[in-house]
């Protein structure tokens, strides 16, 4: 396997040399945004909708970025043929780049690009067959109002706060709510409920990520003929379930099977989580850009 490089700012440096200033302000104050994406036998799926959503969260923090979208992708292209991966994981991350102490991003000449691609294993196949046990933490989706969680920011303490409650309560991925007690999203995943035949996911304002796994999944439910509902629903609802899931980029489509001691259906995968896990996979190497020729 070739030895790691990484992409920082148009150079292709060894994991030694990919060396970021103190004085960055994605270091000092969270400022900068980031997409995670999957290559699938050479295929960065979905590339063009991250890419979108990159260019948007960057448009609404005012950050410049200093590649066009096309030679981004190039970058991206590059960096994974570098590297000689046919499947990994690609971070993405735009800081608003070396400043003074200050938070104005005005002392912040220019943006800085990190790509860095590397494998990735998260979940085992008896995950995705199991389901995971998870739990609803305290810690609340910070609000729109204060910072849009469709931006996605470098500034992820409130996702790792959720996280440390995961850890805590010893389970990979939890809950988090709202601040006014609908459900909002996992720690770094979408949430889906499914109830006598139809999926159910909670519209983005309510406080999520609008992931792209969750929109594929949104696709792939009307393509399949699963009704499907955008709506807010509680952790009632969740208890009660016949199936849920989580979706993102690292973990796929990866069914719950017990929330809050509550077993959730059958108490593993259940058949649409199933099924759609199936036919997620059957797109992943197809809808994207080609790495090889
Ligand atoms: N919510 C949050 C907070 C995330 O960080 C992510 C990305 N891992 C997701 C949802 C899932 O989004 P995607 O399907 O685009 O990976």
């Amino acid at each position: 396997m070739a030895e790691q490089v990484i992409y920082l700012n148009g150079d292709y440096v060894t994991k030694e040399d990919a060396k970021v200033s103190v004085f960055d302000h994605g270091f000092l104050y969270g400022d900068g945004i980031f997409e995670g994406i999957r290559i699938y036998n050479g295929n960065i799926f979905k590339c063009k909708e991250h890419l979108n959503r990159l260019y948007d969260s960057a448009k609404s923090i005012m950050l410049n970025i200093p590649l066009s979208y096309g030679e981004m992708e190039q970058a991206l292209v590059e960096t994974i043929r570098r590297n000689e991966l046919r499947d990994g994981y690609i971070r993405l991350v735009v800081s608003r780049g070396p400043g003074n102490l200050g938070l104005d991003p005005l002392r912040c000449p220019a943006a800085w690009v990190i790509i860095i691609a590397e494998q990735l294993a998260i979940y085992s196949e008896e995950a995705y067959r199991d389901g995971l046990v998870s739990v609803s933490v305290s810690q609340r989706r910070n609000i729109p109002d204060a910072l849009n969680p469709k931006i996605k920011s470098l500034n992820y303490l409130n996702n790792i706060l959720v996280k440390i409650q995961a850890n805590l309560a010893g389970v990979g991925e939890a809950i988090m709510l709202n601040a006014q007690g609908y459900v909002a999203e996992g720690s770094s995943d979408n949430i889906f409920i499914i109830k006598r035949g139809v999926v159910y996911t909670p519209p983005c304002y309510v406080g999520a990520l609008e992931g792209i796994t969750r929109a594929t999944i949104i696709e792939l439910c009307a393509k399949l003929g699963y009704a499907l509902k955008e709506e807010p629903f509680t952790l009632h609802d969740v208890y009660v379930a016949d199936e849920v899931f989580f979706t993102g980029t690292a973990a796929e489509v990866i069914a719950v099977r017990e929330v809050d001691g509550r077993t959730i259906g059958e108490g593993k995968a259940g058949p649409i989580t199933t099924h759609l896990l199936a036919e997620f996979r059957k797109t992943v190497d197809v809808d994207g850009v080609k790495v090889y020729e």
